[in-house]
């Protein structure tokens, strides 16, 4: 393989070095620009046998399942067959292969004189390998891979500036071709988390409204039969009647949840006081905090504070951030309720003395299916579905929520609404429920 080293000790060939060189500069800038595996690949191979003034060219990657080379680019005649036939070369005891665990360039001036020649691949693609010239795909000290040029063109051996500027190209090729790989392989991952994401609106979208019809006849049946037996209906006919509301309840989050994923939230706007609206949820809440001995306080300002807005999706939001200070809120913990208007926003504030919120999880909680305790460790119950459900509902309006917390202290939510109403009308369409 060594070779003398030819200096250019001529003008002509001077100048033929430089514009190599430039060549080689303008082709490495082009390379790092392509992330698309196939053409970078493509690209590589032109470079390589125009630098090298050859025949034809392959690119051979380490396949780490398998422990050995693949073909994945090749220039010339039948060349895509090589991909189609997915042919895989040993590392042992093949020229590819001795180049990769080498790390070191080779050069074959006759190869099928040389017994580590892999010709199946002649055969296959019906092509007349006579000398080889092959250097690593190297990245620091770690090979990915192999390319290789054959046959010179005009009968003339390779030089050692041929190895050289190969080798120059393939350190270039190498950096590329892991980070056109990185890239694809995000790419398939953004998609397949895609799928997974559609798979669950899917899977959220049938199971509730499968589980619909079934829950409304156990529902209606169990109050009629509540209503028959008057003072007389006992605690299992008042169980099964609870436990069908809270079902209810859990499927009306998940259609909730779709109707913002889909944007189909229509939003219905009249002008109403947010004052009484809180007042009404701190009021639904009280019979639940008595049972635990909390207490809830409720501040309001003297003047009504009108908004624009949908009422039942703020009621929504409002509920779903109380019925969690009073969830996660201890027995004799306290939960207060704040009204304010804050120049063009109205402001409700809900301050637990709960166990507060990690700082890693104060973003995430408004997240669909996100809890700070894994749901099979928990105490509590509810699918994680009530924050990103109340904040579909703020952001429907324009509005913004955030959370504040101390871990030991207590959490603090508060929304912030346009009184005006959303600037921009939202996406909306029908109404379906
Ligand atoms: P769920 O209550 O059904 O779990 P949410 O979306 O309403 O779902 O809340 C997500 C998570 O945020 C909860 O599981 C809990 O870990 C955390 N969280 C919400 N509100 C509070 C609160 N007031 N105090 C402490 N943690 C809370």
């Amino acid at each position: 393989m060594a070779k003398d080293t030819l200096a250019p000790t001529h003008t002509g060939e001077l100048r033929a070095s430089i514009s190599r060189l430039t060549r080689i500069l303008e082709i490495s800038q082009a390379l790092t620009s392509t992330l698309e595996l196939e053409s970078l690949l493509q690209q590589i191979l032109q470079a390589a046998t125009e630098l090298t003034e050859t025949e034809a060219a392959s690119i051979m990657l380490y396949d780490k399942r398998a422990s050995d080379l693949r073909f994945v680019a090749a220039t010339g005649r039948n060349s895509q067959e090589l991909g189609r036939q997915n042919i895989h070369v040993p590392i042992e005891g093949s020229i590819a292969g001795t180049i990769f665990k080498t790390r070191q360039p080779m050069l074959i001036e006759q190869a099928d004189a040389d017994p580590r020649h892999y010709n199946q691949v002649d055969e296959k693609i019906d092509f007349d390998t006579r000398s080889i010239l092959g250097v690593p795909l190297r990245i620091k000290e770690r090979a990915i891979g192999v390319v290789e040029v054959l046959n010179k063109l005009k009968g003339t051996a390779f030089s050692s500036e041929d190895i050289q500027v190969l080798s120059t190209l393939a350190a270039h090729a190498a950096v590329a071709i892991e980070n056109a790989q990185l890239v694809n392989a995000l790419q398939r991952a953004y998609k397949k988390l895609n799928e997974l994401d559609q798979l669950k609106s899917d899977f959220i979208a049938i199971a509730s409204h499968e589980l619909r019809t079934p829950l409304g006849l156990i529902l209606g049946y169990a109050s009629m039969l509540k209503d028959e037996a008057g003072d007389q209906a006992d605690e299992k006919l008042e169980a099964v009647l609870n436990s069908a509301l809270r079902l209810r309840s859990l499927i009306e989050d998940m259609v909730n949840l779709r109707y913002v994923q889909t944007g189909e939230a229509a939003l219905e706007l009249s002008q109403f006081d947010l004052r009484d609206l809180a007042q009404i949820c701190c009021d639904e809440c009280e019979s639940l905090a008595s049972t635990r001995e909390q207490s809830i306080t409720y501040n309001a300002p003297s003047e009504p504070l009108l908004i624009q807005a949908d009422r039942s999706k703020v009621a929504l939001a409002l509920t779903n951030i109380m019925t969690n200070a009073l969830k996660f809120t201890p027995n004799n913990g306290r939960i207060q309720v704040s009204i304010n208007k804050h120049e063009n926003e109205a402001w409700a504030t809900i301050t637990d003395t709960g166990p507060g919120i990690p700082a890693k999880d104060l973003e995430r909680i408004f997240e669909q299916f996100y809890q700070v305790e894994p749901h099979m460790t928990r105490k509590h119950g509810g699918m994680g579905l009530g924050l990103s459900i109340a904040r579909g509902m703020i952001e429907l309006h324009g509005g913004r929520i955030w959370v504040e917390s101390e871990i030991g202290q207590g959490s603090r939510f508060t929304f912030a609404l346009p009184v005006d109403g959303p600037s921009s009308t939202p996406n909306v369409k029908d109404d379906k429920s």
